[in-house]
């Protein structure tokens, strides 16, 4: 059983519904379920939407951008979905074979320490996804492989959801824009070396888990509550690493979700953290 949920296009305004399982809805306690329109969906436009606990639709977007992204890249992926009869294959055919926001959305799920689940009929491109995520997660080895076919309403709906696909819903725990994984991103796209690429994102990582490390330690010697942008300064004059706005704003999420009870000691009156903005 499904709920049924009436929406338009925000584009054309073509009338459709979309069918999702409750335990989606209810399971969600915090921020919104979105759900990617695929094109020849219900029209030729491709969105998102977002939806409420109630069923209610809150918002639409459109990804003309990321059409516009696959379109271009749509050579690369043709030689990717060669390459993927090999078991080894580069993170650029990787993303382009799944978006870079989707992996970026598991790079970061990943390193916020949130369940996964990976909705994909292709067992090379899964046990493809197991290796480079499992060399810097070894969290990420239960993660869930659910095939589409195997789509029931018992399905334990937590933590991410991703559809390969792009068919059906997908959900994010952490509504927060990942800024510094575009960086990492661009960098792989420019490199055409795939041994560069997977040193850029095994170094992007263990970087960050060093940050956390430090934080964690600072927060747990402080005996009274820290500003965020003094957390910042701390990391600056006593171990010599300059944390960006975004990156810092990241490891702070980080400390959310990773360890809540000491993320109670930083004060941040930065809104935007919260705030739900996809990238
Ligand atoms: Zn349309």
């Amino acid at each position: 059983m499904s709920v049924s949920i009436a929406i338009n296009c925000p584009s054309c305004q073509e009338p459709g519904k979309v069918n999702i399982p409750p335990d989606l809805l209810t399971k969600k306690s915090t921020g919104l379920v979105t759900v990617n329109v695929p094109k020849d969906f219900i029209c030729e436009h491709a969105f998102q939407i977002f939806i409420d606990r109630n069923g209610k639709v809150r918002g639409y977007q459109n990804v003309d951008f990321q059409l516009e992204m696959r379109k271009e890249i749509k050579e690369t992926v043709k030689s990717a979905l060669a390459e993927l009869k090999r078991t080894d294959i580069s993170i650029q055919g990787i993303m382009s074979i799944i978006t870079s926001n989707i992996f970026l959305r598991i790079t970061k799920c990943s390193l916020l320490g949130i369940p996964i689940t990976i909705i994909s009929n292709n067992q090379l491109l899964n046990e493809n996804l197991k290796v480079t995520f499992g060399e810097k997660f070894p969290d990420f080895a239960k993660t869930q492989f659910v095939n589409e076919l195997e789509y029931n309403e018992e399905y334990s709906w937590t933590g991410l959801v991703v559809d390969l696909y792009f068919k059906m819903v997908n959900q994010d725990p952490s509504l927060s824009r990942f800024l510094i994984g575009q960086g990492l991103s661009s960098d792989i796209w420019r490199s055409n070396d795939p041994v560069t690429q997977r040193v850029l994102f095994q170094n992007f990582v263990e970087r960050l888990n060093l940050d956390y490390n430090i934080i964690e330690q600072i927060l747990k010697n402080e005996m009274e509550k820290v500003k965020l942008a003094t957390l910042g300064k701390i990391l600056e004059k006593s171990f010599k690493l300059k944390v960006d706005r975004d990156r810092l704003r990241f490891l702070y999420e980080m400390v959310q979700f990773r360890n809540p009870k000491l993320a109670a000691k930083v004060v941040t009156f930065d809104n935007r953290i919260k705030s739900m903005d996809l990238f």
